[in-house]
C-alpha cells in the first residue's frame, strides 16, 4: 500500500500505553475541565496531519505563514505521524496507486464515485 510501509514496534507499543492510559483515566480524579484540553490537543494534532502534512506538505493545496507551519508541524509530531518527508513520500506514492482515469466524482452529489 503504502511505499515505506514498515510495522514499527516502537510507535504500535507506544499507541496501545496511549490507549491504556486513557482507559486508566476512568478510575482517576478526572474533571471535566480537562476536556477542552483534550480537544485542542486531540484537534492541534489531527489538523497537524490533515491540513499540514496532507493538503499542505503533500499536495500544496495553499500557503501559509512559517509560524503556522511551524505550529501544525509541531502538532503532528506530537500525534507521532513520523517525519514529514516519508510521510509525504508514502502519501504521493498512495496517489499514484489510488488514482486511476476510472476514478471520477459526481457532480450532482459531489461523492467520489469508483466506476
Ligand atoms: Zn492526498
Amino acid at each position: 500500500m503504502f511505499k515505506n510501509e514498515k510495522f514499527n514496534i516502537a510507535i504500535f507499543l507506544i499507541l496501545i500505553a496511549l490507549q491504556l492510559l486513557g482507559v486508566a483515566a476512568i478510575w482517576t480524579r478526572f474533571q471535566l475541565i480537562y476536556l477542552p484540553i483534550i480537544a485542542a490537543i486531540y484537534l492541534w494534532m489531527g489538523l497537524g496531519t490533515t491540513l499540514y502534512l496532507h493538503r499542505y506538505l503533500t499536495h500544496r493545496g495553499f500557503e501559509m505563514p512559517g509560524w503556522l507551519k511551524f505550529f501544525f508541524a509541531t502538532g503532528s509530531a506530537i500525534g507521532l505521524a513520523g517525519d514529514p518527508v516519508t510521510w509525504v513520500g508514502d502519501h504521493r506514492f498512495h496517489h499514484l496507486k489510488s488514482d486511476t482515469k476510472r476514478t471520477f466524482i459526481v457532480r450532482d452529489t459531489d461523492f467520489p464515485t469508483p466506476t
